[in-house]
């Protein structure tokens, strides 16, 4: 999944508005972003082959350490345990731990059956909402809407880069997350980890960049 992750970081920062947008974001994708950097160092891997449906080309084979419920649990709760040790701020610990597990659930929701429970163990999950191009674009689709239209109502751009530069983004994550379950796939499979690496990382860097260019809405 990728634009539904992002609408739980939209909405967890709605939940509790002390944590910066950066840091939800950082939560929802962070068993996203442990996959990247295994990736880069050869410890995961994905292969990938063209089927019917969406996303469908992407055949995870070995991702227990970034994508099982046990070291999504552990991912959590070193994030909410950091978080607190800088903010002293328990809700936010909490809503980042639960956000941080979202992702594994919503994975079980949209990949085949792939998803590990734990490293060492074969049971794999998956409900594999992404095997359908119209089901993914309504469900996840959907998700996105909500979120970016709860969003822009709870904050209000401070300057014209509030404005623009939050909706380019938003409407190129749109269109990337199209390709990704729509379009071909990617030319190059050895390079899925470092461009996937760049690109989390300019997309949470942006999260924190919108955090400050869009203050919450005073309450009417
Ligand atoms: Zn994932």
């Amino acid at each position: 999944m990728l634009v539904g992750h992002f609408a739980v970081g939209f909405a967890a920062k709605r939940i509790e508005p002390q944590l910066s947008l950066g840091t939800t974001v950082l939560a929802s994708m962070l068993p996203d972003l442990v996959w990247s950097i295994c990736m880069v160092a050869g410890i995961e891997h994905v292969e990938f082959k063209k089927a019917i449906g969406a996303g469908n080309y992407f055949a995870a084979s070995d991702i227990a350490l970034s994508h099982s419920l046990l070291m999504d649990a552990i991912w959590a709760a070193l994030l909410a345990l950091a978080y607190f040790r800088l903010r002293r701020n328990l809700r936010g610990a909490w809503v980042l731990f639960a956000v941080v597990l979202s992702h594994w659930v919503l994975d079980v929701v949209a990949h085949r059956p792939d998803m590990p429970l734990a490293p060492g163990i074969h049971t794999l999950l998956g409900l594999g909402l992404w095997t359908s191009i119209p089901a993914t674009l309504v469900v996840e689709g959907g998700m996105w809407l909500a979120a970016i239209v709860v969003y822009v109502h709870a904050t209000r751009p401070g300057s014209w880069a509030g404005t623009y530069v939050f909706w380019i983004v938003v409407v190129l994550l749109a269109l990337l997350w199209y390709n990704n379950i729509a379009g071909p796939p990617p030319p190059n499979p050895s390079a899925a980890g470092i461009s996937s690496l760049i690109f989390f990382s300019l997309t949470i860097a942006w999260s924190y960049w919108m955090n400050r260019l869009r203050p919450a809405r005073p309450p009417r």
